[in-house]
């Protein structure tokens, strides 16, 4: 039995650490520079850098590294080694308080956007004391934020702490106009659960798409998919249960507190959802997430497939970000209260989530904009591409009474009146969980639905607490200048108000009918299906307003992530067109060719056999499936050098003309050939197929 108490946590240099190793003084001023956000004191960090390097040498560390999160959404790390070689020819283990606050990558590698001129490749990474430092492989990662020499952000971590201190501000703003004195601070919480696929390691190497790609390219459909329903909550098999009790007890030393894990709708699809933390951690712990992940299925003799969509026809993989905000009372604002005070603070921060999510939709459909996303959003999986929010059958009814000063119930118990009426009871789930929308309110936090699997979610809950940020500071302008006297009546208009003007936003039904496409359309909500579509939303001037009034992004650093995100995309699509042609022209095309010369030798033999006996022998099985795959043959050769052609152009407006044409060019092409080999995989005999199928892929395990 694994004594859990005992290993959580022990990779990890957290608060009972540092107060356990650090000196009182030390360990206090430490503290104080993380509440007061000021810089830390070259001594305090000469300490603490001494007290964690002996703490990591004793996990069998031999290295450190400043582990930042680059605008790839993955994770960087360089690795320097604690020794330090001493006159005599010995070495010693040595890190300073300097190699803990500050590092500098070689930058160079790292996409920045235009943001950083080769001159000045070398950025620098800086300590992010709000995140725990930790030990994996013998290596001491330190949590760090990533700037150019000019100051922007070149990661994805800074503009999230940015976000997280401004949503604290305004906040706090509003809660000292409820009276409220106690609070210090506030912070947004996030519980991000992760989908995933696991497959087997043998057939995984036999498929350039999924090594190059990450999902399939081709696969004609197995006899058997997601449709009867026997995988989720299924019993999980023997070696995924071992993967996941190794996944759990890794995650658990680092602190991750992985708490449910089952299978997902799709065959070999499973889920792993932690406990919520703050958002810096949650983020921070779904980027080791992810990389233990595929760590940990290696060792299994499996790999983990974090793409949005490995499998057409199979469900796509999420992440679903739990969202919240709660206070350092340990109060969560968006719980329903039972007092009409807390009825009325919580009142007020869902019209205001509300609010910004219509105000800013574009914005939250551009945070999870990829070209693996593309394949969930808007297919009748995931959410819909259309934003919009779910609260449920019963809190819909107290908006609706709020908005036209009706009572709530039947039984006439006086109309709703903010900050006087009690709110009703909200039963949690008391409606059918609705999977469909892509924002959700959950009982007592939002749960976004549309964040693809392999993505960082900084992006995503950067812009949640911006857009909740900017709404809160509105609505503490309007409340401060009513006055104490009016704060009731004045509340009271503020809320009826917003619910008035945005309640276009609010849907409870199906998303993913077409019945909603057109209402949405009605209700002139953005539909912005693709990537393509999204992205030039990011600059729209509303949206460079609203970051750049808040300290988010500077205009440049905006910028900068337009071009990444949209060179990205471009990219993806260019080597997923490659990859194809590359597995059509030197395995799909040898091995049906292969196959066709096969059945005509037996068809020769069939002819020569019936001519010496004179008899008739049937020969319609040969021919057919010859004729056909022949056929098939030539359509995918058109096919395929139609698509070399049109990759091969390069004269471009710019990235956005490129991925247009990506889009509307290169992907149907892409459909067309991988039809075309989908259909000769059906008739082709299974020996004979280049690589592993749909059907031993997903059931193999
Ligand atoms: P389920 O969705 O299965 O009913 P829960 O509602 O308990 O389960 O939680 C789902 C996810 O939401 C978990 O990852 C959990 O940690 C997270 N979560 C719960 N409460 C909060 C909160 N206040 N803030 C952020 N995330 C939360
Ligand atoms: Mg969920």
């Amino acid at each position: 039995m694994t004594n859990v108490p005992e290993i959580f946590g022990s990779m990890v240099f957290n608060d009972a650490m540092m107060k356990e190793r650090l000196p009182e003084e030390i360990y206090r001023s430490l503290h104080k520079t993380i509440e007061t956000q000021t810089d830390l004191d070259i001594t305090v960090a000469n300490a603490v850098a001494a007290a964690m390097k002996d703490w990591a040498v004793e996990k069998g560390a031999t290295h450190f590294t400043h582990w930042f999160q680059p605008m790839t959404g993955r994770t960087a790390e360089k690795h320097d080694s604690f020794i330090s070689p001493q006159p005599d020819g010995r070495a010693i283990m040595e890190f300073s308080g300097k190699e803990l606050i500050k590092g500098e990558p070689d930058a160079s590698s790292f996409p920045s956007g235009g943001l950083r001129a080769t001159f000045e490749a070398r950025g620098y990474t800086a300590w992010d004391p709000t995140s725990y430092a930790f030990v994996k492989d013998g290596v001491l990662c330190i949590p760090t934020a990533f700037c150019s020499y000019g100051g922007e952000a070149l990661d994805k971590k800074t503009p999230l702490l940015r976000s997280m201190e401004e949503i604290n501000t305004q906040a706090l703003r509003i809660l000292r106009l409820f009276g409220n004195k106690d609070v210090k601070h506030v912070w947004t919480t996030v519980g991000a659960e992760q989908e995933y696929f696991l497959v087997d390691r043998k057939l995984y190497d036999q498929r350039k798409d999924l090594i190059f790609c990450g999902r399939t390219l081709f696969g004609a459909p197995a006899p058997k998919g997601q449709e009867m329903d026997d995988h989720y909550f299924g019993a999980i098999k023997p070696r995924i249960s071992a993967f996941m009790k190794e996944l759990n007890e890794e995650l658990w030393k680092l602190g991750v507190y992985a708490r449910t894990e089952h299978n997902e709708a799709a065959p070999a699809q499973h889920e792993l959802a932690p406990i919520f933390t703050t958002t810096n951690l949650a983020t921070d712990q779904n980027q080791v997430m992810m990389e233990i992940m595929k760590n940990v299925a290696r060792k299994h003799g499996l790999v983990c497939l974090l793409h949005e969509k490995p499998f057409a026809g199979v469900n796509g993989s999420g992440k679903h970000n739990n969202w919240s905000i709660s206070t350092d009372t340990g109060v969560n604002l968006l719980e329903p209260g039972k007092s009409p005070y807390e009825n009325a603070q919580f009142l007020l921060f869902l019209a205001a989530m509300i609010k910004g999510i219509d105000e800013y939709q574009e914005m939250m459909r551009v945070c999870v904009a990829s070209a693996g996303n593309d394949h969930r959003l808007g297919a009748a999986e995931a959410p819909p591409a259309i934003v919009s929010v779910f609260v449920g059958d019963d809190l819909a009814e107290v908006l609706d009474c709020i908005e036209k000063g009706t009572s709530y119930d039947a039984s006439g118990a006086g109309r709703m009146e903010i900050g006087v009426s009690v709110l009703p009871a909200i039963p949690k789930d008391s409606t059918d969980r609705n999977r469909t929308s892509p924002f959700a309110f959950t009982g007592n936090k939002f749960e976004y639905r549309s964040v693809g699997s392999s993505q960082s979610i900084a992006g995503a809950n950067t812009v949640i607490n911006t857009i909740m940020a900017e709404e809160l500071g509105q609505f503490a302008d309007e409340l401060e200048k009513a006055g104490k006297d009016d704060f009731n009546k004045a509340l009271d208009e503020l809320i009826k108000r917003t619910i008035k003007e945005h309640k276009r936003i609010l849907f409870n039904g199906d998303g993913y009918s077409e019945v909603w496409e057109e209402e949405a359309k009605r209700r002139g909500l953005a539909n912005l299906r693709t990537t393509v579509d999204a992205l030039p939303a990011f600059l729209m001037e509303k949206n460079i307003k609203l970051f750049t009034s808040h300290n988010i992004y500077t205009e440049t650093e905006m910028r900068s992530r337009y071009s990444i995100l949209l060179d990205t995309y471009n990219k993806i699509i260019n080597i997923e067109a490659h990859t194809m042609i590359d597995m059509t022209r030197k395995e799909i095309l040898p091995a049906v060719s292969r196959y066709v010369g096969q059945l005509f030798e037996v068809l020769n033999g069939k002819l020569a056999a019936s001519e010496k006996i004179n008899a008739k022998i049937s020969h319609n099985m040969e021919e057919e499936t010859a004729v056909s795959l022949s056929g098939l043959c030539d359509k995918a050769l058109t096919e395929l050098v139609r698509l070399e052609t049109l990759i091969a152009k390069t004269d471009y407006k710019d990235d956005l003309d490129r991925g247009t044409y990506y889009r509307d060019i290169v992907i149907p092409a892409m459909n067309e050939l991988r039809a075309t080999c989908d259909a000769m995989e059906m008739l082709t005999a299974r020996d004979m197929w280049p690589f592993p199928q749909y059907g031993d892929m997903l059931f193999n395990i």
